[in-house]
């Protein structure tokens, strides 16, 4: 349904192959989240959305904190060429969202990592070779220190850590061109560049993050082996973890959410760099 209102809301949580498997947020059962409005798609210069829900739960600080969440990473399909990111960040930019949580899943590139695994990157490397459109949400020089929010990252550990058995803090997301996954030759050059899962939404959610002063950060299950990094894996296994993580990673975000400090205390917007006006000027012109 196509709607021109969108919502005012300080939250978002953009969906993945985590919770591909069931209704998100209505299939999770936890008490106080509420569906508000769903089938919501929305018109933007880079398209039309696929339909989000606005939804409610209640936050630490008792009071109702009402956010937009969108499934599958906004995309229409498996492919992303027809700019689903920029199409969902353009909705939480005239939102006035200042949090988002992402979810997904990907494949191993560091051999220590086994399907089943939690990692919560702290970096990335971007491999896509798609146009960018970041000038299009601000005029701000966006450096990529800590790209990824500490402050959502610590909280995303700790109910992560509650639902499975190995949670790594830290990890180097390779954003790599969906829909395919990597040939062996490619895992192993982005092993040699420190690398430790490979998958294809981080990029460019992160970086329209920081162009609309939003926190943001992901939480995502190894799903496979990246090629050759296991000679015995046969490319079983990829949807029984889509099946079996569906609900607990919605336990996650949703109390992720709940449990997020209204007032962040992170470094995130001090790496957005105003251009000076005179050379502003000249960007312009
Ligand atoms: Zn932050």
């Amino acid at each position: 349904m196509l709607t021109k209102e969108i919502p005012k809301v300080r939250y978002a949580i953009i969906g993945g192959s985590g919770t591909w498997a069931c209704d998100f947020p209505e299939d999770i059962g936890l008490e106080g989240v509420e569906v508000l409005q769903r089938d919501l798609e929305f018109e933007t210069p880079f398209g039309t959305t696929v339909a989000f829900k606005h939804c409610s739960l209640t936050g630490k600080d008792g009071q109702p904190r009402e956010f937009l969440t969108v499934p599958f990473h906004g995309f229409h399909g498996l492919a992303p060429h027809n700019n689903p990111s920029e199409q969902i960040f353009w909705v939480f930019q005239q939102a006035g969202v200042k949090f988002i949580l992402a979810e997904g899943s990907g494949g191993s590139i560091n051999p220590l990592l086994e399907p089943g695994d939690i990692v919560i990157p702290h970096d990335f490397i971007d491999m896509t070779k798609r146009r960018s459109h970041i000038h299009e949400f601000t005029n701000k020089l966006l450096r990529m220190a800590k790209p990824l929010c500490t402050d959502l990252r610590s909280v995303l550990y700790k109910h992560a850590d509650q639902e499975y058995r190995r949670v790594f803090q830290r990890g180097v997301y390779v954003t790599t061109e969906s829909p395919r996954f990597e040939s062996e030759s490619e895992i192993q050059m982005l092993r040699d560049a420190r690398g430790d899962i490979a998958a294809h939404t981080l990029c460019p959610e992160v970086y329209l993050a920081r162009a609309i002063g939003a926190h943001y950060a992901g939480l995502y299950i190894v799903s496979n082996y990246g090629e050759g990094v296991n000679a015995a894996w046969q490319g079983e296994s990829i949807f029984d973890w889509y099946n079996s993580c569906a609900l607990p990673i919605g336990r996650i975000m949703l109390r992720t959410l709940a449990d997020v400090e209204p007032e962040a205390a992170c470094e995130c917007m001090s790496y957005r760099t105003d251009v000076p006006s005179k050379i502003n000027q000249r960007i312009r012109a």
